[in-house]
């Protein structure tokens, strides 16, 4: 492949149209499937550690869409019949989103945001969450975003334009500042995907001033080094956690559900914005973690969202850790 991770090829261009689509879910959910009514569940919040880091999963709830065109270079048959076997809700995929907070150094870390007001009626349940947990969004000292796909970034401001999260330095990847801040890469792109470049807009321009940008290798709280993850999206980034012997990997979108993507590592979710790199990504990173036995925690990955990585076949499972 010609292109660098910062072209905007065509093939890109069609995947940002789909991605883009379903970005707007998030904004205005005209779209979302209405999962039947169901009860709230009572404040999700998981705690661990790794070695001397407290971590804490927080829940902010799910997304259901239909499992058409859910994978992009996959049969329908193929796709129905994993999730079958795995008795996913008839036809549809439920997405759940679950960020991290990290203790570190007397430092309050989160590692992306949540989707706050801006998504679907089984969405918003983050900072009852996260309060209930015992934080305060008032002292959070540091926002950490893997990637600008709004499910991640729309937690750091309302829609009414309220900072969430008001003395908390944000902290973003450089190489996705670059492809979404780039007005001329906005204003070439298909009609679909204008929006989720005006969401980037909406939600870093008032603070864009004193954003802290970095790259792979730095470091981006006390124990907690960025990786290039890139494909997913054009600087897509996970983040390895490390106190004494003991590590964790927080892979961001390296998958959608693993249920599809850990068991069938070459299939694209629709959200893919380069699918081939994306996929070289999430086989390099699932490689590492099945070797190293290390464990992981995902953003879209059933609650509490982590646990370990073994090899089946030429793909993956994804053990969950047990709650305790
Ligand atoms: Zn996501």
């Amino acid at each position: 492949m010609s292109d660098s991770p910062l072209s905007l090829s065509r093939r890109n261009m069609l995947a940002g149209a789909a991605l883009a689509g379903v970005a707007s879910q998030l904004v205005e959910p005209v779209n979302a499937q209405t999962p039947p009514a169901s009860p709230l569940q009572s404040p999700a919040f998981y705690r661990y550690t790794v070695g001397d880091l407290k971590l804490t999963a927080i829940h902010e709830g799910y997304n259901q869409v239909p499992i058409e065109n859910f994978v992009k270079n996959a049969s329908l048959d193929d796709v129905r019949k994993l999730a079958e076997e795995q008795f996913f809700p008839k036809d549809a995929v439920r997405i759940t989103f679950t960020t991290t907070v990290v203790e570190t150094g007397g430092k309050l870390v989160l590692i992306d945001t949540g989707i706050g007001d801006l998504g679907p009626a089984t969405t918003g349940r983050w900072m009852a969450n996260f309060k209930a947990a015992g934080f305060d969004p008032a002292k959070v000292d540091r926002v950490v975003i893997s990637h600008f796909h709004g499910d991640h970034i729309n937690g750091l401001r309302l829609k009414d334009g309220t900072a969430q999260f008001p003395n908390a330095e944000v902290w973003v990847g450089q190489q996705e500042w670059d492809f979404w801040s780039d007005d001329g890469r906005m204003n070439n792109a298909p009609e679909a995907m204008k929006g989720a470049f005006r969401n980037v807009r909406r939600v870093f321009d008032p603070i864009s001033k004193n954003l802290k940008f970095f790259k792979p290798g730095d470091e981006v709280a006390p124990g907690i080094i960025a990786q290039a993850a890139f494909g997913h999206s054009p600087g897509h980034m996970i983040f390895a956690v490390t106190s004494g012997s003991n590590s964790l990997m927080l892979v961001s979108d390296i998958t959608n559900h693993p249920g599809l993507f850990v068991r069938r590592p070459d299939w694209a979710v629709m959200y893919d914005m380069d699918a081939e790199m994306a996929r070289l990504s999430r086989r390099r990173v699932l490689d590492q973690l099945a070797s190293d036995k290390m464990q992981v925690a995902f953003y879209h990955a059933p609650f509490p969202a982590t646990g370990h990585i073994w090899r089946d076949g030429d793909g993956f499972r994804l053990q969950p850790i047990q709650w305790s």
